[in-house]
C-alpha cells in the first residue's frame, strides 16, 4: 500500500489546473471544477476564455485588458456547465481566489459548501461574499500543509518550478500584475508549507 496516496482535494485541485491549461485568455491562465462533497462526481468544470466557436483570444489587449480583456470566467463557464439542482451539496475547486463577481454567480449556483482556491487573485473581495453566505472558502496551501502532510509538501515543492514555468509559458509580460500575483501566491504556498513542516 502507498503512503502517498492523493486525496481528492489535490486530485480536483490538479484537475482545476489542468483545465486552466485550456484557457485562452492572455492576461491569466483560471481553471474551476465543481463536486459533488462526497468527491465521488464532478458536476461542472470551466476555464476562463472567450465565447465557444468565437477568437481563441481576449476582445481587447494591454492596459485596456485589466479587468475588462471580454473572456468569460472560468467560474462562470463551471456555474454555466452545471446542471445540478440547487439542493446538491457542492464543492468547488478554483486556481485562484474567485472574483467578486464570481463569488456571487457560485452563491446562487445553491448549494455551494465550500471553496478551495490555490493562489490569489488581483482582486480579494470574495471572501466577505462567500463569508456572508455562510461558504467556507480555503487556499488550498493549508490543505496540502496540515491534512496531506510531507510527502505530498515535497511533490508541490518538487513540482513548483515546472509549474510556473508552464503557466508562463509563452508570456512575455512577467511583470504583467496578475503573473505576479500568481508567483506570490506560489511562493506563499511554499512559505506556508515550510512553516508547517518545521512545526512538526
Ligand atoms: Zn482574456
Ligand atoms: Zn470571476
Amino acid at each position: 500500500m502507498t503512503t502517498t496516496r492523493p486525496s481528492f482535494t489535490q486530485i480536483y485541485m490538479g484537475l482545476a489546473r489542468s483545465m486552466s491549461e485550456r484557457s485562452t485568455c492572455r492576461r491569466l491562465n483560471v481553471g474551476c471544477v465543481i463536486t459533488t462533497t462526497d468527491y465521488r462526481k464532478v458536476l461542472a468544470v470551466g476555464y476562463n476564455g472567450n465565447v465557444s466557436g468565437g477568437a481563441n483570444d481576449c476582445d481587447t489587449h494591454g492596459e485596456a485588458a485589466v479587468g475588462n480583456c471580454g473572456c468569460l470566467h472560468a467560474e462562470e463557464n463551471a456555474v454555466i456547465n452545471c446542471d445540478s439542482p440547487r439542493g446538491t451539496p457542492k464543492l468547488v475547486f478554483c486556481t485562484h481566489l474567485p472574483c467578486k463577481m464570481c463569488a456571487k454567480r457560485l452563491v446562487n449556483l445553491g448549494g455551494v459548501h465550500k471553496v478551495f482556491y490555490e493562489a490569489q487573485y488581483r482582486l480579494s473581495e470574495s471572501p466577505a461574499v462567500f463569508q456572508a453566505a455562510s461558504i467556507h472558502v480555503q487556499q488550498y496551501a493549508q490543505v496540502v500543509s496540515v491534512a496531506v502532510g510531507n510527502a505530498a509538501t515535497a511533490n508541490a515543492l518538487r513540482d513548483l518550478p515546472s509549474r510556473i514555468a508552464r503557466l508562463c509559458r509563452g508570456r512575455s509580460e512577467l511583470e504583467h500584475p496578475d503573473t505576479a500575483d500568481f508567483v506570490l501566491g506560489q511562493l506563499r504556498m511554499v512559505v506556508e508549507a515550510l512553516l508547517t513542516e518545521t512545526e512538526k
